[in-house]
């Protein structure tokens, strides 16, 4: 097998077909033996009867039916558990990513690189908080991790075996992909693309959904939050010692004091806010820590053509 395609799918009954077919052709250009992988991660619409019938009228596509919705990192992740290509690449199913790049990125992976990943050059049809927000994440995340993260860049990707074998190993439940192949290493390049808009239907990425994969790309590749506790214990109790000399000076030395509530109440609300605020940061660490612990399987399969169960 020298080409794996890998699809998660979250209610795309509008977009799959308009997919497999220009997919189709660019495939035929490439002539290439491969496979297309669908993952249907717990759609509610007809998403999983289209995989279905695309899967009986071409043996190429093969399809992994989740039992429920498990996420799009965790979808990807299955494809990437049961691909065979000695290439493999990520795609939405929505058509933001252009199956007509992919020949661009094969092209740039045999030049001798281990992943290419596709660079936004532009984003349309997306929302100014959207992309705003996207923009100071990725950027904050940039300065508290060692990890070279690739800005203005999703999953849509092509990479070799060797990066899927890395991948295969990363036992973490919290799946951050773009993140773990950069961590990954090897010889990594990019080419750039305009984003398409969403050709029909609308985005699975909820906010929520959102901000539990922020905090996954942070707490999975930065500990810098952690010690946010411990900074600002010291830059707290600096200004309590220098607070309290004057307190001291003002009762004995000066004898100006006035009994003060205002004073009282703001440290009082400040050290309860920093307090509340380093609880939280280590919350969000041990949360994940007792899921990994649990170690459950990421994801379980109710239907496939590919794996037994
Ligand atoms: N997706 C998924 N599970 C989810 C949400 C999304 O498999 O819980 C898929 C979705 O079908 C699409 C890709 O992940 O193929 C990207 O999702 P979407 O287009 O909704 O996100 P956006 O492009 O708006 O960030
Ligand atoms: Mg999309």
């Amino acid at each position: 097998m020298e080409l794996s395609i890998i699809v998660p799918v979250y209610n795309e009954e509008a977009n799959i077909e308009l997919l497999f077919s220009r997919l189709h052709i660019v495939l035929k250009q490439l002539n290439l033996n491969h496979e297309i992988i669908f993952i249907n991660d717990g759609s509610v619409d007809n998403s999983l009867k289209i995989l279905k019938k695309l899967a009986i009228e071409c043996h190429e596509v093969k399809f992994i039916d989740f039992s429920r919705n498990f996420g799009h990192q965790v979808a990807v992740s299955a494809g990437i558990d049961h691909c065979q290509g000695n290439a493999v690449v990520i795609i939405d199913a929505d058509l933001q990513d252009p199956p007509e790049i992919i020949p661009v990125l094969y092209d740039k992976l045999k030049e001798g690189y281990q992943v290419v990943y596709a660079r936004r050059k532009s984003r349309s049809g997306e929302g100014f908080l959207k992309k705003f927000t996207a923009k100071l994440f990725y950027r904050f995340l940039a300065k508290i991790t060692s990890v070279k993260i690739p800005l203005d860049t999703g999953d849509f990707r092509i990479m070799d075996r060797r990066i899927v074998s890395v991948l295969k190993q990363m036992p973490e439940q919290q799946k951050f992909l773009r993140a773990q192949i950069a961590w990954a290493g090897f010889k990594q390049t990019y080419v750039e693309f305009d984003r398409d808009q969403r050709n029909a239907g609308e985005t699975g990425y909820t906010y929520r959904k959102m901000i539990r994969f922020a905090l996954d790309g942070i707490t999975g590749f930065s500990n810098l939050p952690l010690k946010f506790a411990t900074i600002a214990g010291f830059i707290v109790s600096g200004i309590t010692f220098i607070i309290s000399l004057y307190a001291l000076y003002a009762r004995f030395v000066s004898k100006d004091f006035v009994p003060g509530w205002t004073s009282l109440i703001l440290a009082v609300l400040f050290i309860g806010g920093v307090q509340l605020i380093s609880i939280g940061i280590i919350g969000e660490y041990i949360s994940r820590l007792s899921t990994n612990v649990r170690s459950r399987p990421l994801y379980i399969v109710s239907e496939s053509n590919i794996i037994s169960n």
